[in-house]
């Protein structure tokens, strides 16, 4: 018997999380991600594990995407001591983003407690601390891609380059059990035609890239990307790159205001044993993509601030890619009601996210507790870029559809999941499965039994928006008493608490 139950990313595209159990009792995880996107998702990074961390004996990474990664030191955190096995260029990533991700977690801790604190409600722990994240890169154990290593007694598997983003891999299993072999395929996120970095700079809608530039030089304003730090920003420092060096691209300052993703381009810098083919004839012929003279890279709070008092046109590169945290939110907060700037979204806005908002054409959107208005011009380009469309994916499984795998569909929002299994039947006739959240397949010989694992939610959804229409209830009725009385106003306090509410009631609210 081999047990694959989805811990995430069933029905949603992140908090990638697999637990893999044979019948000798061996448990293995493959990927630990962070959910992502809003109260609605988030809750469950802090919910039951669904398993003990204590009896996983091995996580296998495939990739340093927070959606991959982020819940390691929790991980860890709660009694993890096992190995993580991945490639060398991800565990570097790892170092960087997973620290980065601590710092996320207790800035955002320490905003809620202060916001709780105005509602006299208790604070609240961060989920890991940068101490936590730090203490679990200590687990990290990098392994070489394509040789086949033996990971528990009976189990077996390879690394192989998934073309998504520096140091991705695809892990194949091999798991013996009952005197059968089973393999098991874990495709993690698969790249465009399998390159590591973009490849073709050229073909990448990269007159959309120039436009969206134009239009904002034009009116002297400013061009803001919200990138992920992780490929995305390499990729477009890359194509910046081409341009420049085919003298398209305006005479203006490229800011790459993210310390994470000026870390990783580092990163990248050192790492070019894994770049692609066309990636490194262009190293070779001595231009390295990540050293523009105009690129300016802002490590320091002082010099990011900076950015906003110098008028004229720059393009700005910051993080978070979906507008939800980092510097980019101070970036839109000056830029967005611009007429004139322009606003580049270049990868996945997960729903409920400030950039899903943003590509969706609302009007205003909630920037640091702030209505802004969006007057902008917004350039959507590539939208799923680095990971590969449904044609890609299709041509992905037909190279080994002669063996009829059955085909579990995950990491997408459920209509994608659906439409893509149904072309996966039809196409190449293959058995596919779109599993849910917290399901368990049994796989056996000629068949396949599935069982849900329990959930304990912290709190469920409809409790949280009634406890918020409580508080709003209370909000409102003591400020009707208060400005009943005598001489009675209202104050910045009040503004101050019932915007909160307003916020929670946002984030908990289906769309
Ligand atoms: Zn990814
Ligand atoms: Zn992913």
């Amino acid at each position: 018997m081999i047990k694959i139950t989805c811990m995430g990313a069933a029905g949603t595209v992140t908090g990638s999380n697999y637990l893999i159990e044979d019948s000798r009792g061996t448990k293995i995880l493959v990927d630990c991600g962070l959910f992502q996107g809003g109260k609605q998702t988030e809750w469950r990074n802090s919910a039951d594990w669904g398993f003990d961390p204590r009896e996983i004996h091995t996580l296998l990474l495939t990739h340093a995407h927070i959606d991959h990664s982020g819940r390691i030191p929790k991980l860890v955190k709660d009694g993890f001591r096992g190995k993580i096995i991945t490639s060398p260029p991800t565990a570097q990533l790892c170092d960087v983003m997973l620290l980065d991700s601590g710092h996320v977690q207790e800035m955002e801790a320490e905003w809620q407690t202060r916001k709780n604190k105005r509602r006299s409600k208790k604070g609240i722990e961060p989920l890991y601390t940068v101490e936590d994240a730090q203490t679990s890169l200590q687990y990290l154990s990098p392994v070489e891609r394509d040789q086949v290593i033996d990971i528990e007694p009976g189990i077996k598997a390879r690394f192989r380059n998934a073309g998504h983003i520096l140091g991705s891999s695809i892990i194949e299993m091999w798991i013996e059990d009952a005197g059968a072999e089973t393999k098991v395929v874990f495709s993690g996120d698969i790249g465009k035609n399998r390159q590591l970095i973009v490849k073709d700079p050229f073909e990448i809608t990269d007159a959309d890239y120039l436009d969206a530039i134009e239009y904002a030089v034009s009116n002297n304003e400013k061009t803001i990307i919200p990138a992920f730090a992780v490929e995305r920003t390499q990729e477009i420092l890359y194509i910046l790159g081409e341009f420049q060096r085919e003298g398209s691209l305006p005479d203006i300052p490229i800011y790459l205001d993210s310390p994470l993703a000026i870390k990783a381009t580092e990163i990248f810098r050192k790492n070019k044993k894994y770049f692609d083919e066309e990636a490194m004839d262009i190293v070779n012929k001595g231009f390295d993509p990540f050293d523009m003279p105009n690129l300016k890279f802002t490590p320091s709070t002082e010099e990011s601030m900076a950015i906003n008092k110098k008028s004229g046109s720059a393009i700005v590169i910051a993080g978070s890619g979906m507008c939800t945290g980092g510097r980019i939110k101070h970036h839109l907060k000056h830029n967005l009601w611009r007429e004139g700037a322009s606003v580049v979204i270049v990868g996945f806005q997960a729903m409920g996210t400030t950039g899903r908002r943003i590509v969706d054409g609302e009007k205003r959107v909630r920037v640091f507790r702030e209505n802004v208005a969006v007057a902008a011009k917004v350039f959507t380009i590539g939208g799923f870029s680095a990971h590969a469309d449904q044609k890609g994916l299709l041509e992905w499984a037909g190279n080994f559809a002669e063996s009829h795998p059955r085909v579990f569909v995950t990491h997408g929002e459920a209509t994608a999941s659906e439409a893509l299994a149904a072309k996966l039947r039809e196409g190449l006739n293959l058995e596919t499965y779109v599993p849910r959240m917290r399901e368990s397949l049994v796989l056996e010989r000629q068949k396949m039994t599935s069982a849900m694992v329990p959930e304990a939610a912290p709190g469920d959804l409809q409790q949280v928006i009634g406890a918020t229409v409580i508080s709003l209830e209370k909000e409102l009725e003591e400020l009707k008493i208060r400005l009943t009385a005598k001489g009675g106003r209202i104050q910045e306090a009040d503004i101050d608490r019932l915007k909160d509410i307003e916020e929670d009631l946002r984030m908990v609210l289906p769309e």
